[in-house]
């Protein structure tokens, strides 16, 4: 059966190049970094050349790179690591309702040992507004973390005058890039960011992987102890074939990101629209053009998102209904929730992520056998009618 992948910011394939660097790591130059024989000296050429392949990508010095086990850790590290060094000047975190839970459970777990947090709403297209960030600011506040591309809806935060708000007020700024590099361009010195977070496997680099850029000056608490690899911020001994891929990844996407960008933009839309013209009642969630070219998120009224995914899945199709992290549990996803879908409506929704494998032939293929599959499952419910007046109050129906 024919098999379409439309899941690419839940994870990615690694790409040839990419592998094939690892493998060399893995067989031959499997050295360890920190030796002085000429085995250690392979290893860490590789180490070094990764760090210049990523501090390339987003216009960083590779002194600021420190690799981490994924873009998990590098949340965890530039947020704690902040509130851990910066305390005494005070104990106030700003974030959004709509971060990685990567970012809203490590600021959970600060809260309980005191910090205090805001989590600023969002408008109905999942971006923050810079009046209830400015009117935020307290002089306790020590860290601003705001996403630059949302995971599940693809929105995108304005990062450059949140960078410049909090460079005037002197306030450090973290940014959870994941879902942004390699898609739309990232410049840590333009936007002023602070802290970076950056992942190997949603680019096509290996999971596992990650990189927080910490800008010079700035310091951090680290939260693993022991040698003193990567400037003493994340110590033990480095995962030199994750570390290669992900430069190697870091570089790929710097250099094709321009052509391939334009390509599923094209897709994404003809997916989008083609959805919208042949079944009733869907609409487009997130920002119509402040979005990641690679995002499509639809809400289906009067189906469910799980129902959906499993015909889907026996089409060959993997979409998925939100984030991967939260599949598996009831609870409608908290970034539709905080921009006012009602939960009728958020769990009819259905995410796809186009990437590198897609073809315009793959989304022909979708549009052919989704709108039947919407049918089914609609006139399969008894509370279809009863549903459709209820969602009638529904704040973002159109
Ligand atoms: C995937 C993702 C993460 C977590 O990265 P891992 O490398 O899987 O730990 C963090 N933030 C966002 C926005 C993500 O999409």
């Amino acid at each position: 059966m024919r098999r379409i992948y439309l899941d690419h910011s839940a994870t990615t394939s690694v790409k040839p190049e990419v592998a094939e660097i690892m493998l060399e790591h893995l067989i031959q130059k499997y050295g360890n970094p920190s030796s002085v024989h000429s085995f250690g000296r392979e290893a860490k050429k590789g180490l070094e050349r990764a760090r210049d392949q990523v501090a390339a990508l987003i216009n960083a010095q590779p002194e600021e790179i420190v690799f981490t086990s994924g873009g998990t850790e590098a949340d965890n590290m530039a947020i704690i690591g902040v509130a851990n060094k910066y305390s005494k000047r005070g104990k106030h975190i700003i974030t959004s309702a709509v971060e990685h839970h990567a970012v809203l459970h490590t600021c959970e777990v600060l809260e309980k040992k005191g910090f205090k947090v805001t989590l600023l709403p969002v408008d109905e297209y999942g971006i923050i507004r810079m009046d209830d960030l400015r009117k935020a600011l307290t002089p306790e506040t020590i860290l601003i973390t705001i996403m630059h591309a949302n995971n599940e809806v693809g929105s995108i935060q304005p990062i450059e005058e949140i960078g410049t708000l909090a460079r005037e007020k002197g306030i450090i700024f973290h940014t959870d890039a994941v879902q942004s590099l390699g898609k739309i361009p990232v410049d840590v010195r333009k936007m002023n960011i602070d802290l970076l977070t950056g992942s190997g496997h949603k680019i096509y680099g290996p999971k596992g992987v990650g990189f927080l850029y910490v800008k010079k000056g700035i310091k951090l608490e680290p939260l693993v102890f022991g040698g003193g690899q990567e400037n003493k911020y994340r110590a033990g001994t480095e995962n030199i074939p994750g570390i290669v891929g992900l430069g190697k990844a870091m570089e790929l996407a710097g250099e094709e990101m321009n052509t391939e960008m334009t390509r599923l933009a094209k897709l994404r839309d003809c997916l989008i629209k083609g959805l919208q013209q042949r079944i009733s009642n869907v609409t487009l969630n997130g920002h119509p053009i402040l979005r990641v070219p690679t995002n499509v998120n639809l809400s289906f009224e009067f189906v469910e998102g799980e129902s959906m995914l499993l015909s889907l899945d026996m089409k060959g199709i993997a979409a998925s209904s939100g984030s991967a992290c939260t599949t598996g549990s009831l609870d409608p996803s908290h970034v539709l929730l905080a921009m006012g879908l009602c939960h009728e409506v958020a769990h009819g929704s259905i995410r796809m992520t186009l990437g590198h494998e897609n073809t315009e032939e793959d989304i022909q293929y979708v549009l052919e056998v989704f709108p039947a599959i919407v049918e089914r499952l609609r006139n399969m419910s008894p509370l279809y009618q009863e549903k459709r007046k209820e969602c009638a109050e529904c704040t973002l129906k159109k």
